[in-house]
């Protein structure tokens, strides 16, 4: 089959950006194209990510700072991940939910636990889920997860929930979209096939093409808002940014809207990605998919997560477990990855006051059918910018007045007081 993403596309742009990246004269016009706020190409974008201009390195910076602000203005949504089950029969090298691992506590959870784990959530004030379940059809099958979903969406007040689960049937997707998903989220991990092969040896996700063509097919089963991502270091980042920014590319193309969302999960310790090229990284999806939001997990502390929130991140998780039953249960080795940034909700709620952010639990637009090409288009035209100030207003007080501590809401007061 052949792919959207063109290997030797990607090569030839690499080699086109290396050319070019002493080039100040093409480098200051892509600058000047993305201040139009409309993207970049990808060899656009692979241009930006080699250039070496301190200068230049510093508009990029402030572009992505000035388009963050224009789009999504102070508003950080919130999410947590939701664990459901750690069965997996794939062989992903770098998860330690992989089958071969036996020195992990296996668990699935009953749908009294889920209904457990919701209460737990939704009683820290979140609103909004990203469930996650390894791939293993005796023990998550897709049956299992609708009706987990429907436990939720039943016995707490959760508005939204995004559904992170392993590469599935236009069928199946079209069961997760009946089932009320927000978002489907699903990672390339790395575009560079021959990489992508070796590190998922085995079981289905060893299928390249069946894993890119993931989003195609939840297209076609009738989910409009999917979200992809990278794991930035399991190959060479320049590569995985190019293929990342095709995907949208070929999404746009073939479906007439991008992704909803783009990840940006990085291998830790950070020895291949630096933290300096990872930021710039975030910096160019900002100016390259400016309509595009961008999600940070707990993987990253919370000096990383400060700085680049400022040049692009619109979405983050808080109070987060990655265990299976983390949220209600003790922990007990479950765990899919080490929490970098391990304060809970409202603690990420009061710092982000304090760096002048307005946390946001506002799931509206998904409530009222604004997803897809109808959301991207109000996006687009900026008509969207005023519901979500209001509607972030409105569930952020909720959200101080069901949940926040004391201190929370002091800082909250003089937030307010500051913006008036
Ligand atoms: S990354 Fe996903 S598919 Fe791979 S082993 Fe982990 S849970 Fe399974």
């Amino acid at each position: 089959m052949g792919s959207f993403i063109d290997h030797q596309e990607i090569l030839d742009t690499l080699e086109y950006a290396q050319k070019n990246k002493g080039n100040y004269e093409l480098i200051s016009q892509i600058i000047a194209k993305a201040r139009e706020c409309k993207g970049l190409s990808h060899r656009e974008a692979a241009v930006l990510l080699e250039c070496d201009s301190q200068e230049h390195n510093h508009q990029i910076e402030e572009l992505a700072k000035h388009i963050k602000e224009k789009f999504y203005g102070k508003r950080i949504v919130m999410f947590a991940p939701l664990y459901l089950s750690n069965y997996c029969v794939n062989g992903c090298i770098y998860c330690p939910f992989h089958l071969k691992n036996k020195n992990i506590a296996r668990k699935k959870l009953s749908q009294d636990e889920i209904r457990k784990e919701v209460i737990a959530l939704q009683d820290m004030g979140h609103k909004r889920l990203a469930l996650e379940a390894g791939e293993d059809p005796d023990n998550n099958p897709i049956e299992y997860i609708l009706e987990s979903i429907d436990t939720i969406y039943k016995n707490a007040d959760i508005r939204r929930v995004n559904v992170n689960i392993a590469a599935t049937s236009v069928e199946n997707y079209r069961k997760l979209r009946g089932a009320g998903i927000g978002t489907y989220i699903l990672f390339q991990e790395t575009y560079h096939r021959e990489t992508y092969e070796k590190l998922h040896p085995s079981g289905p996700k060893h299928d390249y093409d069946y894993h890119s063509y993931s989003m195609d097919r939840a297209m076609e089963g009738g989910i409009d808002d999917v979200g992809i991502g990278v794991l930035f270091g399991l190959y060479s980042p320049a590569y995985d940014l190019t293929g990342l920014l095709m995907h949208a590319e070929h999404l746009e193309e073939v479906f007439g809207v991008g992704p909803h969302t783009i990840s940006v999960p990085r291998v830790l310790p950070s020895n291949k990605v630096s933290d300096e090229t990872f930021a710039k990284i975030v910096a160019i999806i900002r100016i390259a998919v400016p309509y595009t939001g961008m999600i940070i997990s707990t993987r990253e502390n919370m000096q990383m997560r400060e700085k680049i929130l400022a040049l692009g991140v619109s979405q983050i998780s808080g109070g987060s477990r990655t265990s299976v039953g983390g949220y209600s249960m003790p922990e007990d080795g479950s765990a899919q990855f080490e929490v970098m940034d391990t304060r809970t909700l409202d603690e990420i709620v009061n710092w982000l006051l304090k760096l002048g952010y307005m946390p946001s639990f506002c799931t509206a637009c998904y409530g009222q059918g604004r997803t897809g090409d109808k959301f991207m288009s109000m996006v687009k035209s900026g008509k969207i910018a005023d519901h979500c100030n209001a509607n972030a207003l409105a569930t952020f007080k909720e959200y101080l007045r069901d949940y926040a501590s004391e201190e929370t809401r002091e800082t909250a007061d003089r937030y307010f007081r500051k913006g008036k």
